[in-house]
């Protein structure tokens, strides 16, 4: 495995790559992996012959006040864990090889990042598509791989790529739960035992979301009631949006119809966490 700390360095491996034939497939992270990241990889390993992580917590999709600085960066662990699931490249660079001029350019997805999590964390999307592109013409994989646990920032990514005609395909993975349902998440080591035994509530109610869904229930708000009142159950918890939305325009749905994603985004204390489901009421 090599580890590229410089942009130059990663453009000589993945041209050598190519120039064997090789199809490669990226995986862009924040590092501190774990499952949820790992089941990206190894679906890139499936289907491609070449693949790249990237570690790089950018700093622009955080905004002021947010855990930018405490982010967790093991990068040692991060290291071996890739060796492990046969990672061919590592790409963990400093901020100042990212950013080394002040960005003048920064790519912004419309409407579809106003919405949700855009809402709370204003300049987050354009942080993030604005580093996915600059990965992106890096890295220049045939396959991206992308979790469901961000299933908005999926949707904008792979928008950003419908529009600007970028040559890959976008593959979005399921979301990797632990034991009791709660989404692995990097940020889910800033709880204490007690947080992390309230945060279960978050898959609890997507599962009653599901429930009342597959009973035939159609009506959001008499959903999202329900779902608040067992988020309510512990006063840890502080509600920041539960949404049943279109799941390609994210436009909240009164009726639901057709494919609906069911997003909540809570704080329970030091920690935002978000989860998700995915329901095509076309096929129950
Ligand atoms: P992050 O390091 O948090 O920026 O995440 C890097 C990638 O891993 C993103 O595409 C996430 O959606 C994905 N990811 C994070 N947690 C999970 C999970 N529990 N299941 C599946 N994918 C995940």
């Amino acid at each position: 495995m090599q580890v590229a700390k410089t942009i130059e360095e990663v453009r000589r491996h993945t041209k050598g790559a190519r120039s064997r034939g090789k199809k490669i497939g990226f995986v862009p992270t924040m590092g501190a992996l774990h499952v949820g990241h790992t089941s990206l990889i190894d679906r890139g390993i499936m289907d491609c012959d070449f693949i790249v992580v990237s570690i790089f917590v950018n700093p622009t999709q955080f905004g002021p006040g947010e855990d930018f600085k405490k982010y967790p960066r093991p990068v040692d662990d991060d290291l071996k864990i890739c060796e492990e699931h046969n990672v061919d490249l590592v790409f963990n660079p400093e901020p100042q090889e990212m950013y080394a001029a002040k960005n003048l350019t920064w790519v912004n997805v419309e409407k579809l990042t106003e919405l949700l999590c855009g809402r709370s964390r204003p300049g987050h999307f354009q942080g993030v598509t604005t580093v996915c592109a600059k990965l992106f013409n890096i890295v220049q994989p045939d396959i991206v791989y992308l979790g469901q646990k961000d299933a908005q920032q999926a949707i904008v990514i792979r928008r950003m790529v419908a529009d600007l005609n970028m040559p890959m395909e976008i593959v979005v993975c399921p979301t990797i739960r632990e034991a009791d349902g709660l989404a692995v998440s990097s940020r889910n080591k800033y709880l204490s035992e007690k947080q992390r035994k309230d945060a279960t509530l978050i898959y609890k109610s997507l599962q009653k979301c599901r429930e009342m869904i597959d009973s035939g229930i159609r009506d959001s708000q008499k959903i999202i009631a329900e779902m608040r009142k067992i988020l309510q159950q512990v006063p840890s918890i502080e509600i920041e949006y539960i949404s049943i939305v279109d799941a390609d325009t994210l436009q909240n749905l009164d009726q639901i119809t057709g494919r609906v994603l069911t997003a909540v985004a809570v704080r329970i204390g030091p920690a935002r966490l978000i989860d998700n489901i995915l329901i095509d009421t076309g096929k129950l």
